[in-house]
């Protein structure tokens, strides 16, 4: 056995999600023209800061926070998964201790309660966090973190990396480029591609690009090589993979996670089924 790679479910050697900051009305077009497409990601919310239901927009202003009628209306969908950006967007490593602490508690809290479901991703409000706010979203419950240092290419996070997981801002002068790759390249050795696409949705709004990424996730929800998942179900399958047991001479593997899990190796494509083994080896 030489070389064992992730396939994404279903034998796709490519995933895509997609993140947004701030949970703001605009984020409703946006949800609206993922859902046409098939595409799921995740927002990220401040409870602390919601809109009171009513609120209208002012004049000249490109987004307002979603009122809490709005968000559960509109993170019904289970396309959309809810995480946290904290409480009221406090940059968490620039306050002492206990306030981030507070932050990240209370705000997974409150969401989980307002909107039944888990809250299990946090994104740094001003991408400020240190080796200690890693340790207080770890303590706090949260599964992975996303912060805004980009990068340009597809790996999935290491196992130290889940709590500084890097995608590319759809701004970023790479992002296209990026795009182009993912959709025209085949990834026939690697480990699954991950294209992993975060924003602000007033971004679309304030420099009138709701085409632009109209287009662009048209053309990502057209390759069938791409599998479409929110933040921690990429994150849930990454984990399923690396918990596979393989047999001391690689030639079966025991998967004790609640999902089927897809491979790739010397012998060909693999499902190893939830709970139980497959055989690898001719
Ligand atoms: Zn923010």
């Amino acid at each position: 056995m030489n070389k064992i790679t992730l396939m994404f479910p279903g034998f796709k050697t490519k995933a895509f999600t997609m993140n947004f900051d701030d949970g703001i009305d605009t984020d409703i077009k946006m949800a609206s023209i993922m859902k046409k497409y098939g595409i799921r990601g995740t927002f990220n919310l401040n409870p602390g800061l919601f809109s009171p239901e009513g609120t209208v927009k002012p004049a000249g202003r490109s987004s307002i926070p979603l009122t809490v009628s709005q968000a559960k209306e509109l993170f019904s969908d289970p396309a959309f998964e809810i995480a946290s950006h904290g409480d009221r967007h406090i940059a968490m490593a620039h306050v002492p201790g206990a306030a981030a602490m507070v932050e990240a508690v209370k705000s997974r809290i409150t969401l989980e309660r307002t909107f039944s479901r888990l809250v299990r991703g946090f994104a740094y409000p001003f991408s400020s966090y240190d080796g200690d706010t890693k340790e207080i979203l770890r303590l706090a419950g949260y599964a992975w973190a996303r912060g805004n240092k980009d990068k340009d290419d597809f790996l999935l996070p290491r196992e130290d990396e889940w709590y500084d997981w890097r995608g590319i801002h759809q701004m970023d002068g790479r992002f296209e480029g990026l795009v182009d790759k993912f959709v025209t390249e085949p990834n026939l050795y690697y480990h699954g591609w991950l294209l992993y696409v975060w924003a602000h949705t007033y971004e679309f709004e304030e420099f009138g690009t709701w085409d632009r990424i109209d287009g662009i996730l048209k053309r990502i929800a057209a390759c069938d090589d791409v599998w479409f998942a929110t933040n921690s179900e990429i994150y849930d399958y990454v984990k399923a993979f690396r918990g596979l047991v393989w047999y001391a001479d690689a030639s079966a593997a025991y998967n004790p996670a609640p999902v089927d899990v897809f491979l790739r190796c010397d012998n060909g494509e693999f499902r190893v089924p939830a709970g139980g083994e497959t055989k690898v080896t001719g």
